[in-house]
């Protein structure tokens, strides 16, 4: 069967629109509702989206690039259609950043039979048809001129409806900002070029250093032991210790910890708000450009002297600890304690003897935990810990019911309880040469089906608040000397991951021009 480039490109375009873009027609018919007064509209958003996806595609065109494009874009729209329609998840660049910082065995745990399934069905069907269908050979002096009537036709058809409908397209990109983000492949495809853009740029970035005078007085004559525990995907709401009706922190609850309830992270995702809490940079200023340009907090600790220490059992530091101790405990061969997977407590094993092994100066140890990872909430826990059921055994939401799903999560908070609770029976056990301090900060929230939105990531500006609002929990030794009765007063005030480097420089007691007392949870 022959057929000319024009026509593959145009079925292409419609097959895109047709069967790639559910999620993108669902939130605009939920803003346009299907009425007389925006039919128009909405037949023409159709047109436009097709001559828009067109146009790309004639632009890459040529004898030799046409058949491959097709076929990749086939590909990716097939499983991005899957992710949009299942976890109402958008591709911008940060998730694109995401997915290439994941390791094997998270992307293992989002491959599902109805993935699958998507990626036969609108992937490997259609591409079997762009692989045997044999486009018309033609002069190159021809092909050039279809090149151009293609793309001029479609750029006139997309202004001549952008015209007709103005009123509507000017609140559609100017109010409905977000809704061209469920676009497909459009929307993918440009994060791809942004991500590109600002992978190429950032491999230009050198570290500025930062921090150079920080020193711990020695007068400061007690050590101080903290362990930072960086959360993942830990919601505020879904610990009982900021009032959530099942008892998700039993062991906590025993304990005099301060739960910080009103905490706000400074991204949605792990690859923007990691780097994000450990910058000196408040989130108003942060990019992922000016995070990885400057030295971090724990730069400047090294600077004062304190023992630094990262171990690892999420994906990695990004970029956070290139300069100080890391270790991998996502590695069996590192963390004793691996069953399905490696688990966050083998973290804690031989930590005593790497404290008693730092004879002089303050240590900070850092744990990033593997934590809520979703979807699948029910490999984050050994069986010991399940004790809400029935449990969501599947990655595939829609197989689960909401309670399902929320009892899988709830029971990876409590293996996080128990966590936190080994850590603070360690530094207890350290208090007596040591001023103790446990740190906990999720890295962001999660969404759990609110809005029929799953996990997380979304934009910050469109974001649901339980995707930004996160636990943080803080406890302290007898005796560290500071005001616990104070802290218990503001532990409902409204704090962020900006206040996170200038509480640790307090807490460490490090002097440095860079320390803004007023951003300090602690000494404010
Ligand atoms: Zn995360």
């Amino acid at each position: 069967m022959k057929i000319t480039t024009t026509k593959l490109n145009l079925y292409t375009s419609l097959f895109f629109v047709l069967f790639g873009n559910f999620a993108f027609f669902q939130h605009v018919l939920q803003i346009y509702p299907f009425t007389l007064k925006n039919i128009g509209f909405l037949a023409s958003l159709a047109v436009v989206l097709t001559t828009s996806i067109m146009f790309l595609l004639t632009l890459v065109s040529s004898k030799y690039t046409t058949k491959p494009i097709l076929i990749i874009l086939l590909i990716l729209t097939s499983a991005v259609t899957y992710f949009m329609n299942n976890y109402n998840v958008v591709i911008d660049h940060t998730m694109i950043q995401n997915m290439l910082q994941t390791d094997f065995a998270e992307t293992f745990d989002l491959i599902s039979s109805k993935l699958l399934y998507y990626c036969f069905l609108l992937g490997a069907l259609p591409v079997f048809f762009v692989y045997i269908v044999k486009l018309e050979s033609t002069s190159w002096k021809k092909a050039a001129i279809t090149k151009t009537r293609d793309s001029l036709l479609c750029l006139l058809i997309t202004i001549v409806l952008a015209l007709l409908f103005s009123n509507f397209y000017t609140s559609f990109l100017r109010e409905h900002k977000p809704l061209r983000y469920y676009t497909n492949p459009t929307y993918y495809i440009y994060s791809i070029c942004k991500y590109i853009n600002r992978t190429i740029n950032s491999s230009k970035i050198v570290v500025a250093p930062l921090g150079k005078d920080a020193q711990i007085p020695i007068t400061d004559i007690d050590r101080e032991l903290i362990i930072l525990v960086v959360g993942e995907a830990a919601r505020a709401d879904r610990f009982s210790l900021n009032g959530y009706q099942r008892e998700t922190n039993p062991l906590l609850q025993k304990e005099d910890v301060i739960s910080f309830s009103n905490m706000h992270s400074c991204g949605t995702s792990t690859a923007y708000s990691v780097p994000c809490m450990f910058s000196i940079f408040p989130q108003n200023k942060y990019s992922d450009k000016k995070g990885a340009s400057s030295e971090n907090l724990l730069d400047i600790l090294s600077h004062a002297n304190v023992n630094v220490l990262w171990r690892d059992n999420n994906s990695d530091s990004k970029g956070v600890a290139l300069r100080v101790s890391y270790q991998d405990y996502k590695n069996p061969e590192i963390n004793p304690v691996c069953d399905v997977e490696c688990r966050d407590e083998g973290m804690l094993v031989g930590l005593q003897e790497y404290i008693d092994g730092r004879q002089e100066g303050d240590i900070l140890i850092v744990l990033h935990q593997m934590g809520n990872h979703g979807p699948a909430y029910y490999k984050r826990y050994p069986a010991s810990i399940e004790r809400f059921t029935p449990v969501c055994k599947t990655n595939q939401f829609d197989e689960c019911t909401q309670e399902e799903i929320g009892n899988a999560y709830d029971n990876a908070i409590l293996y996080t309880d128990f966590f936190l609770a080994k850590i603070i029976k360690l530094l207890k056990k350290n208090s007596n040469q040591f001023e103790a301090a446990m740190v906990y900060m999720s890295d962001h929230g999660e969404s759990l089906g609110e809005y029929g939105i799953y996990l997380h990531g979304l934009p910050y500006s469109m974001a649901p608040d339980c995707q930004k609002h996160i636990a943080s929990v803080f406890w302290f030794s007898d005796n560290f000397k500071i005001d616990k009765k104070s802290l218990h007063d503001k532990s409902a005030k409204q704090f962020s991951h900006d206040n996170l480097f200038h509480t640790i420089l307090g807490l460490m007691e490090v002097e440095t021009s860079i320390y803004d007392k007023s951003l300090d949870i602690i000494n404010n």
